[in-house]
């Protein structure tokens, strides 16, 4: 058990018995022009192997459920998860898979008698979705009211590292948080402005910060509606760090570097040199860095230079590293630098809100498994 939730060995003898494993298929894909689909990063499929194999080596028989993409609870073809079952054919014969969840309104409905249809015959629960442990969906809370349950290696491996990054990091404890959407992080900064030791603050998110300190921002991404949060928890007096410097683009379209304030027409795209170097000297400095969102437009090669120090910072520090958000995940990889820091998180909302909460509809559910109970 790692806090109150089994895992697979607390299982008992699963010979025989049927397993249900929620998995985290939701695989990024292309059209081809020919009109098939085509699975472009294997990784969560293989990632969700030694979980699969634990249970097969032991005689279980497996059947594994995932949600892809979007679709409105009807089945539609682009999301069908037929390339995925091809795969999965390849790297662990026998193991069935069910079809995507979303086409039935049930799975996010958190029906109960999709839950019944789903576990009907099955014996015991395996959650390793952790991308999918803060919906309260069908598959994920329903399952382990009745079934014995258990999280698997990949659930386990982000609940001991998210969970000890909460309770007990080592200090100097760093956040660097970017991205776009303050809104949906503004949560996560408070909660972890109670345990960091500094904060730093990049990405399209800087400017509502910066304009919370009254910097003029010129038509940089920010939210209005949330400038007055933004100064109170500047107020709080905590160590947070702001960039010093912004490239962007001035009201002509051409490449320019700025201090803090944006003459008006110009849009700020990254952190400039001086603040991503900065940056870099905080990370290289802290015991323990947890990076969520990358500091600027990283898509835009003449605006991934802040992204890149940040990353090759997290690979280089002695800093334990954990790093969260599909999109950071996404800028690690395309730098080569994902095997670098000690953890990638599969799950961005996930990991904020397990950072914000200390908790998730998942792993609550699991908790009360007729297994963890006794
Ligand atoms: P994550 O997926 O890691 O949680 P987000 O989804 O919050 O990150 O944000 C990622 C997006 O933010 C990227 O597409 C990036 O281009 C964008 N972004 C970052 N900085 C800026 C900026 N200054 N202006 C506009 N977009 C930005
Ligand atoms: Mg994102």
């Amino acid at each position: 058990m790692i806090d109150g939730i089994p895992t697979l060995e607390d299982l008992g003898d699963v010979a025989g018995k049927k397993v249900l494993v929620r998995t985290d298929f939701n695989v990024p894909m292309e059209t081809t022009p020919d009109g098939t689909r085509r699975i472009t990063d294997e990784f969560r499929v293989r990632a969700a192997l030694p979980t699969i194999q634990w249970l097969t080596d032991r005689g279980a028989t497996v059947v594994c459920a995932s949600h892809l993409g979007r679709p409105k609870g009807k089945p539609e073809d682009k999301y069908s998860m037929a390339p995925v079952r091809d795969l999965l054919a390849t790297l662990a014969p026998g193991v069935e898979l069910l079809e995507n969840l979303r086409f039935d309104a049930g799975e996010e409905g958190n029906d109960p008698a999709f839950v019944a249809r789903l576990i009907d015959g099955v014996d015991i629960y395996v959650d390793d979705a952790f991308g999918a442990a803060h919906r309260s969906h069908a598959s994920i809370v329903g399952p382990p009211r009745t079934l014995p349950s258990a999280m698997g290696r990949l659930l386990e491996r982000e609940v001991d590292v998210l969970s000890n990054l909460r309770k007990n990091p080592r200090h100097p404890f760093v956040a660097v948080l970017g991205g776009s959407k303050i809104s949906d992080k503004l949560g996560v900064v408070e909660a972890l402005l109670e345990t960091v030791d500094a904060l730093v603050i990049g990405g399209a998110m800087c400017f509502t910060f910066l304009a919370a300190q009254g910097h003029p921002i010129g038509d940089s991404l920010f939210e209005p509606d949330q400038v007055d949060t933004c100064r109170r928890l500047l107020a709080l007096g905590k160590e947070i760090h702001l960039p010093e410097d912004i490239v962007g683009l001035d009201a002509e379209g051409n490449y320019a570097t700025y201090g803090r304030r944006l003459p008006a027409g110009a849009k700020g795209f990254d952190i400039g040199p001086g603040s991503a170097a900065a940056f870099s000297d905080i990370i290289m400095e802290a015991r323990t860095v947890f990076w969520n969102g990358p500091m600027g437009m990283f898509e835009d090669e003449r605006f991934a230079k802040g992204t890149r120090t940040v990353a090759q910072a997290m690979a280089d520090t002695k800093a334990f590293t954990v790093v969260g958000g599909g999109d950071s995940a996404a800028a690690l990889a395309q730098f080569g630098l994902e095997d670098e820091v000690d953890h990638v998180s599969t799950g961005g909302g996930a990991s904020l809100e397990l950072l914000e909460l200390g908790d998730l509809p998942g792993l609550k559910a699991l908790r009360e498994a007729p297994n963890a109970r006794v």
